[in-house]
């Protein structure tokens, strides 16, 4: 539009020279806009794309996850009640085996144990030390950014498929009889290859590519292995609670279970999709974070289509990533878009049941997601310190009036909305490095609005969504009450 080739009208003597010195001072004024808005050079020299997570992406090995998967089935089992004492059997060997795999990676990945003693409740048969495996890559900040699966397992007879032919959707976790002995180790088979050997091969990959990619990361990166999922989610809730408990910043859980079999049990196969579930309501943070890797996600891995379900999980089956939400963390599920339910929860979770290419392929999507909001500022607040959305009518009364509060290492802002009708943001302006946008004559009440923070390389936080928060009901009393 500043090109050379831009003639203009025609005109003669000293009209001319007013238009043509009118032009070059609109021009000049554009270019200063464009210069003090933002960072011009940082935003201009850098596409959507970070070239450095397009590798990363790229770095997601196939054959790296079908060595992980294979492992994982070795061990028979690795149900949360079965034996410790073997080095080669249950989940004590398989535990150990998950930490000692992602030690190896990199010296920059802290790996632990992350362990609790649990009396019996629930579906806790018999006292038992509980120990999720997690991976820590520090970033420059403490804010951190979750990669999970869970690498417990578990069969019952019959399996999913029976639970699912039974009749209503039903919590498929209920246990089978009561062995006899409680404190007796629950060692049937049970691979557990897909339900959740893909999910954890996935976070166990992931920990590989990312702290070898030699990328500077903002947020600290956790690649998490769950342990008590069957038994109730306990390993999440656990870990959740010590995070609330000690004030850990988890900004964003990204759960995966279940998400390497591309072909139903119905015979349709679809390897290019992947569901992603959240917890509402419609702008809740865990809503924005499925959009968010829905964005992203199209963007590094295009050929890979992710589908948000505005729903917490499938009817009657649960996940780890609602432990995290549960106790106000920001969270979302992973889930094939296909099911095969007759080898869930059943000796023939084997690794025959396991498609790589498309493991791989949500492996990508789970990376670009974290990758890139690693990278980015945290989303800013809109909340004002009274915890009302910074949204109004100023200054005519009639206009859209965003406010927010600044984001550490923003340079810039994304503001989005869409008709309040609508599950998907329609509108997006990058807008500079300010705290406050007027949208002319926007009816604040029609559209949802929501701001992103980005950087100057232009990573993007997830959306923070302007939310009234919903009002108390106020009892009205009548004469009549008093009569009483
Ligand atoms: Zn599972």
């Amino acid at each position: 539009m500043v090109g050379a080739t831009y003639e203009g009208p025609r005109c003669e003597g000293a009209r001319c020279a007013r238009a043509t010195r009118l032009r070059a001072a609109l021009l000049t004024a554009v270019v200063i806009s464009i210069v003090s808005g933002f960072s011009r050079t940082a935003f201009a020299q850098a596409g959507d794309l970070d070239p450095r997570i397009v590798k990363l992406v790229a770095s997601v090995s196939e054959e790296r996850l079908g060595v992980i998967l294979k492992k994982l089935e070795s061990f028979e089992t690795r149900s949360s009640l079965s034996s410790t004492t073997s080095t080669t059997r249950g989940v004590g060997a398989a535990r150990q085996w998950i930490l000692d795999e992602m030690k190896s990676y990199s010296p920059k990945l802290q790996v632990s144990f992350d362990s609790y003693q649990v009396p019996p409740q629930g579906r806790i048969t018999r006292n038992v030390e509980l120990r999720n495996v997690l991976a820590l890559l520090p970033g420059r900040s403490p804010r951190r950014i979750y990669v999970s699966g869970h690498y417990d397992t578990v069969a019952r007879p019959g399996g999913q498929g029976a639970s699912n032919a039974g009749g209503p959707a039903r919590d498929p976790d209920t246990p089978a009889a009561a062995p006899a002995d409680p404190n007796a180790p629950l060692d049937n088979l049970a691979p557990g290859v897909n339900d959740d050997g893909s999910g954890t091969a996935l976070a166990i990959e992931l920990a590989r590519i990312f702290s070898q990619s030699g990328i500077d990361f903002e947020a600290t990166l956790v690649f998490m292995c769950h342990v008590g999922e069957e038994q109730g989610l306990i390993g999440a809730r656990l870990h959740a609670q010590k995070a609330v408990a000690e004030k850990i910043p988890i900004e964003a859980v990204l759960n995966n279970d279940i998400v390497g079999n591309d072909r139903g049990g119905n015979g349709i196969v679809d390897g290019a999709t992947i569901r992603v579930y959240s917890e509402g309501p419609e702008d809740s943070p865990s809503r924005e974070l499925a959009r968010f890797v829905q964005r992203w996600g199209a963007r590094y891995v295009p050929s890979h289509k992710v589908r948000p379900m505005a729903r917490p999980d499938r009817f009657g089956r649960g996940g780890d990533h609602s432990a995290y939400d549960q106790l106000g963390f920001t969270a979302v599920g992973f889930r094939e878009s296909r099911e095969n339910f007759t080898r869930q929860h059943d000796v023939r979770d084997t690794f025959e049941g396991i498609s790589l290419p498309y493991l791989a392929q949500n492996a990508r999507v789970n990376a670009a997601a974290a990758a890139t909001l690693a990278l980015a500022p945290p989303p800013p607040s809109v909340l004002s310190e009274r915890n009302q959305p910074l949204i109004t009518r100023a200054p005519s009364g009639y206009d859209a009036n965003l406010k927010w509060n600044a984001s550490p290492g923003a340079a810039a802002y994304r503001i989005f909305w869409r008709e309040a009708w609508g599950p998907d943001w329609q509108h997006e302006l990058l807008v500079g490095n300010v705290t406050n946008v007027v949208l002319p004559n926007m009816q604040v009440d029609d559209y949802v609005f929501g701001v992103a923070a980005v950087d100057a390389g232009g990573h993007e936080s997830f959306v923070a969504a302007y939310v009234t928060p919903p009002r108390a009901n106020t009892p009205i009393r009548t004469a009549q009450d008093h009569e009483h």
